[in-house]
């Protein structure tokens, strides 16, 4: 049955099975997680994708994440997936978002450091990259990697990957921005590459991602901005 924001949890679990099989077919044996992105949908999304059995979360906006997780009810025996940050971070927002957030993918800039740092000393992070040179996308750019990962050590944080959102357009152009955050990744000896969405997951999971970030492929489009579901 389809809940308040048009969320039918059985018709999700076969779209999660159906992101599985790609996933599987792009991954030759190795693990690559399923972040479910639930940005643009309510309580019922996170839900339905918990119960599926997916443990992991994107969201993109403070305030409609806080609100979802309030509204939040899970089924009984379903644990609350783990909630991952990857939308544009202002750091006047990380202290409210620090009981909430369990990884942080979106640090891009210095001045995100000491305010994370402060409210959760430790706090795993990926440094997001804009690897396609496109003005729209947030990242740092590719040679101010190294210094944001100094900096995000220095403040005690831990760095575990880097993530990117490829270029938009054919999955093909995606490939060579993909290939480079992998090529970065593996310099800086970090375990983790954040990359691969709805549209270009086998590029990514063929250029060495450990973690595909979907959304629009589980839930379907994404209502407009500005019709953001009602969480209360
Ligand atoms: C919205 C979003 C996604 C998911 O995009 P889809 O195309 O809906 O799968 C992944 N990563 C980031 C950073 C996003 O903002």
């Amino acid at each position: 049955m389809a809940g308040t924001d048009g969320i039918d949890p059985a018709a999700v679990a076969i779209r999660v099975a159906d992101i599985r099989a790609r996933i599987r077919a792009s991954a030759s044996g190795r693990e690559v997680r399923l972040v479910a992105v639930t940005k643009g949908f309510g309580p019922d999304a996170v839900a339905a994708v918990a119960a599926a059995g997916v443990g992991d979360i994107g969201e993109n906006y403070a305030q409609e994440l806080l609100a979802k997780l309030d509204g939040l009810t899970l089924p009984a025996g379903v644990a609350r997936p783990r909630i991952h940050f990857i939308g544009r971070l202002q750091s006047n927002k990380v202290r409210s978002l620090a009981g909430a957030v369990d990884c942080w993918q979106s640090i891009d800039r210095p001045s995100l450091l000491a305010p994370l740092a402060r409210a959760l000393p430790g706090a795993p992070v990926l440094i997001q990259v804009n690897v396609s040179d496109e003005p729209d996308k947030g990242g740092c750019a590719p040679d101010a990697v190294d210094a944001l990962v100094d900096a995000a050590r220095a403040a005690g944080l831990e760095v575990v990957g880097l993530m990117a959102v490829g270029r938009t357009g054919p999955p093909e152009q995606a490939r060579p921005g993909l290939r480079l955050l992998r090529t970065l990744v593996d310099r800086l000896g970090l375990p983790e590459c954040s990359m691969g969405m709805s549209g270009d997951l086998e590029v990514a999971i063929e250029e060495g991602s450990t973690m595909v970030r979907v959304g629009s492929a589980l839930f379907g489009d994404r209502p407009r901005p500005g019709e953001v579901i009602a969480v209360a």
